[in-house]
């Protein structure tokens, strides 16, 4: 099978999917590779070096139509949608629950997607799993994001010129782009709290040098899928509260707080951020899903009464090199995991799999996904 990597479309957006050294396992595993001219150069990969591990370059996406598997980053917008071949398959973040014209145009032509957002957070397909990768990123981006804003050093410093006390950064939403956040500023040399509703993380905040936050109340917070679901409005009157005493001594917030497939829970109200020293900042890495504080604007920096709220966008594409190298590696894995051990060079697909029955979206003409058909 032919696989298909385009330039990415979006504005903006640097990443590739697939890297030369990816290509290379992907040629080892007899795949052949069409590269976009071009595709890889906002990332740090050249032209030449997809050559040299085996790809062919071919000129625009119109080229793509000879592919038999198109590999994204960004869901297929525009024009690309009319290139894809009949039986095609995609594979790349598909924002499945809202792009319902993309499943309609898979299903007119038979197109296999599989929704990289949807991989199950299971060990089996850990090494597939792009929602941590790109949290990863996202996480460690948000401190540095925060401190060029921040007009304080981080660590602790004993100078001739007086002692400089360490800044203090509290941390919500204790998930993948949380726990990143944590050790990125510990590194720094800031002293960190954190909170989440599911107690679990707690070890795992602690062990990254952190104090982990308790709150005096108990809900079920997390769902069969591991995710945190949506919790009751006297819990969050509760967490708020919980949040505004820690907030008011904090320097640096970042808040991470996401439920799968709703909009992010609003942790944060503008007299929360009045009550912080002047010169704080907070980075609200949900700002994409509607937000956890009321003040921050997608892709702005708002200065509230002298504190800096940040509403970063499309973080993983700043850091655009490492995200498409870990990116890449997550969907060559997958397509390696659907090779055809006797075919090879071929991907076959088994329903009953757990990674393919939870990642799949349309397919054989049909909306199959259990998640957007719970979501609509
Ligand atoms: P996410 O991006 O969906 O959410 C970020 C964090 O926000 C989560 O920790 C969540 O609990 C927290 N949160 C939600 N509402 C909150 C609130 N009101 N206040 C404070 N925090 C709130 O999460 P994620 O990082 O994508 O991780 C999702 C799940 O997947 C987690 O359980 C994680 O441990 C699990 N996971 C498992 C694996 C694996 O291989 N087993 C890999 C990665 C993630």
């Amino acid at each position: 099978m032919i696989i298909g990597v385009p330039k990415e479309s979006i504005d903006g957006e640097n990443r590739v999917a697939i890297i030369p050294e990816s290509v290379k396992k992907l040629v080892s595993n007899r795949f052949e590779i069409f590269v976009e001219k071009g595709a890889g150069v906002n990332a740090g990969y050249l032209d030449s070096e997809y050559e040299e591990a085996g790809a062919k370059l071919v000129g625009g996406f119109a080229d793509m139509a000879k592919a038999d598997i198109i590999t994204k980053v960004h869901h297929i917008s525009g024009n690309e949608g009319s290139v894809l071949k009949d039986n095609a398959a995609v594979f790349s973040f598909q924002d499945a629950l809202n792009q319902k014209d993309n499943i309609e145009l898979f299903n007119k032509k038979n197109v296999t997607a599989f929704a990289m957002e949807f991989i199950p957070r299971i060990t089996l397909a850990q090494s597939m799993d792009v929602l941590s990768s790109m949290a990863t990123i996202a996480g460690y981006k948000a401190v540095l994001l925060a401190t060029e804003e921040f007009g304080k050093f981080l660590p602790m410093l004993m100078t001739a010129a007086g002692t400089i006390p360490p800044a203090k950064v509290l941390i919500l939403g204790a998930g993948v782009a949380g726990l990143q956040a944590i050790a990125t500023a510990r590194r720094l040399g800031a002293v960190v709290e954190a909170f989440d509703t599911r107690p679990m993380v707690k070890e795992q905040v602690m062990s990254l040098g952190a104090k982990f936050i308790e709150i005096d109340f108990t809900e079920d917070a997390q769902d069969d899928q591991g995710y945190a679901k949506e919790l009751s409005e006297e819990f969050y009157k509760k967490e708020m509260e919980l949040i505004d005493k820690h907030l008011s001594k904090s320097d640096i917030c970042i808040t991470t707080a996401l439920v799968f497939g709703k909009q992010a829970p609003t942790l944060i109200h503008d007299y929360m951020v009045e009550n912080m020293k002047p010169g704080s900042v907070i980075v609200d890495l949900a700002v994409e899903k509607g937000g956890n504080c009321t003040v921050s604007k997608p892709g702005k920096v708002v200065n509230h009464k002298g504190v800096k709220v940040i509403g970063p966008v499309n973080l993983a594409s700043s850091m655009p090199d490492h995200a498409s190298r870990m990116y890449s590696k997550n969907i060559e894995n997958l397509l390696v995991y659907l090779n055809d051990k006797e075919n090879q060079g071929n991907i076959v697909l088994n329903t009953e799999d757990e990674i393919v029955n939870r990642s799949l979206v349309t397919h054989k003409g049909k909306m199959v996904s259990e998640i957007v058909k719970s979501f609509s």
